[in-house]
């Protein structure tokens, strides 16, 4: 059995009774909806047309949103409902992340994740779900796909269907009769300030200029009833060809938020410094003595403590923070917010007793040198699976990503034990520090990491958009002047003027390397979430 949903557009009337049904029966809060209808319009008076399409939850046969969630809160049931159960949710967002299709909210009351469950509460007693039942036009169908004699059934073996972006590979169960592809595909349609009946909040895409179209029509086409105009774009947005443009604007959608901000980003930046600590300490004592306070104190204590306030921002970041325990206690094996935090956990086992050892003149330290840096590299390397699982967001989805956290970790973690060396410089120390060769490794290595991956051609246009958004659009003036001027360029310099003496200048590099990286953690974060789902 395989329940799914096929919407006939050519019905819809855009009515808006399937998302007030549904409000009621589920009780969506304000604010929320687990289905809505998303207008858009094409063409300039008089040759204009009205487009509709009714989106909500797709029940994918490979859902994103359930391998990504740490709790199981999200599942499949054997029904093919993609199902969820609040009790378990931890309010981490990551499904907001993973889902291509923005079906998933947090409600406000419950600070639960919550999306359309195709009704089971009804479905399980043979009833329709909600918005099947009130929609006048008889435009929603629901019903069992693997069934042949169902309605569904046939209508998707004998009709021409399409679904929302099946290049995701998500397997989408709900099919489309007659949907146009501009209302389809987010970014194809002008985004003005403010729609028919109401204004547009503007958070949410305060990076994207969106006040023009992002794929052009044929200036001259008719836009007849029958026959809407072709776009001169592939279905997820490429565009095959340039010209003036024909209007398609969006003239009513509801809001989506940004799930992550300035906590993730801050996260990602404490846990390079925690992780990268014993990384360049272990790296260090290659090139120097692997003796020494900075080596046996100082780097496991930075990685205790910067290890422990990413743990915070994790926790504080929740919407249930109270169930954090979950993550450990009600486990996903498949997600890589689990491996995480076992990852976590482990590696600050190893950086206690790096610190016992440090503290003790304990013979045994060389030993566990080297699994504490295997594990550090998993501290830093493993949020590179995590965001790939967020499928909904393609910037994250690069295969550069994993040399980028690694590099990140090897700039923060030389950039900390480099500025904690040059507080109380030793006469003793050898010269250049290690620490200033792996911080400017490190920086030509994040350097030709981020240009590879900002410059080199994109997967797709969703992955360029937000490339472009970086070093050509409104993020643009903070990447160069943070990230490139100050994080890499300022460093580099004042590391040479230094001679590789840990001191004034070397502190001073090491403090710019540290901005910079935060400021480019929090570009990347937005960047990747500023490309609209839906
Ligand atoms: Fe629904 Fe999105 Fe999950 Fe697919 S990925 S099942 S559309 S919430």
């Amino acid at each position: 059995m395989k329940y799914g949903f096929v919407i006939d557009q050519r019905k819809c009337i855009g009515c808006h009774a399937c998302t007030v049904a549904c409000k009621m029966e589920n009780d969506v809060p304000l604010g929320a909806f687990r289905t809505w209808v998303k207008y858009i319009e094409k063409g300039e008076f008089p040759n204009t047309r009205r487009y509709f399409a009714v989106l909500r939850c797709n029940h994918c046969d490979d859902a994103p949103c359930v391998t990504i969630c740490p709790t199981v809160a999200l599942f499949k049931r054997d029904d093919g409902i993609v199902d969820f159960d609040s009790s378990r949710c931890i309010g981490c967002k990551s499904c907001m992340q993973a889902c291509p299709y923005d079906a998933l909210y947090i409600d406000p009351n419950t600070h639960t994740a919550a999306k359309c469950n195709y009704c089971a509460h009804r479905t399980e007693i043979g009833l329709q779900p909600a918005c099947v039942l009130v929609c006048p036009e008889q435009a929603i169908i629901a019903g069992d796909l693997d069934n042949p004699l169902t309605e569904i059934a046939r209508l998707v073996a004998r009709e021409q269907t399409s679904v929302r972006k099946p290049e995701q590979g998500t397997r989408p169960k709900l099919y489309y009769l007659g949907a146009d592809d501009a209302a389809l595909t987010p970014g194809v349609a002008e985004r003005p300030d403010s729609y028919m009946w109401s204004q547009r909040p503007r958070e949410h895409d305060n990076v994207l200029s969106l006040s023009r179209p992002l794929i052009t029509v044929e200036p001259s086409m008719p836009v007849a009833k029958e026959s809407p105009p072709d776009l001169t774009v592939s279905p997820r947005g490429e565009e095959r060809g340039k010209g003036p443009i024909a209007r398609i604007r969006e003239v009513y959608d509801v809001y989506h938020a940004q799930p992550w901000g300035r906590k993730v980003s801050g996260y990602l930046w404490t846990k390079s410094i925690g992780a990268g600590a014993l990384l360049a300490a272990a790296l260090a004592s290659l090139l120097g003595p692997s003796t020494g306070n900075v080596l046996n104190v100082v780097a496991p204590v930075v990685a205790l403590l910067f290890t422990a306030i990413t743990t915070v921002l994790l926790v504080l970041d929740l919407k249930r923070p109270d169930r954090f325990l979950y993550v450990l206690f009600k486990p996903n094996p498949r997600s890589w917010l689990v491996y995480g935090a076992w990852i976590l956990i482990a590696y600050g086992g190893l950086a206690a007793l790096w610190l016992l050892g440090g503290l003790t003149n304990a013979g045994w330290i060389g030993l566990i040198r080297w699994p504490a840096a295997f594990l550090a590299f998993a501290t830093a390397g493993y949020s590179a699976f995590l965001f790939g699982q967020a499928e909904g967001r393609d910037f994250w989805q690069s295969p550069l990503l994993l040399p980028q956290l690694i590099a990140a970790a090897l700039v923060a973690g030389a950039a900390s034990l480099l500025a904690v060396s040059s507080l109380r410089p030793s006469p003793l120390a050898v010269v250049p520090s290690p620490y200033v060769i792996l911080l400017a490794l490190g920086l030509v290595a994040t350097a030709l990491v981020l240009f590879a991956e900002l410059y080199t051609p994109h997967a797709n246009s969703d992955v360029a958009r937000s490339a472009k958004l970086i070093t050509g659009g409104t993020l643009s003036p903070v990447f160069w002047g943070g990230t490139v001027f100050i994080g890499l360029l300022v460093p580099l310099g004042l590391l040479f003027i230094s001679r590789g003496v840990p001191g004034p200048f070397a502190f001073l590099a090491a403090v710019a390397a540290l901005a910079g990286l935060l400021i480019y953690e929090d570009l990347w974060v937005q960047a990747g979430q500023s490309v609209p789902l839906s």
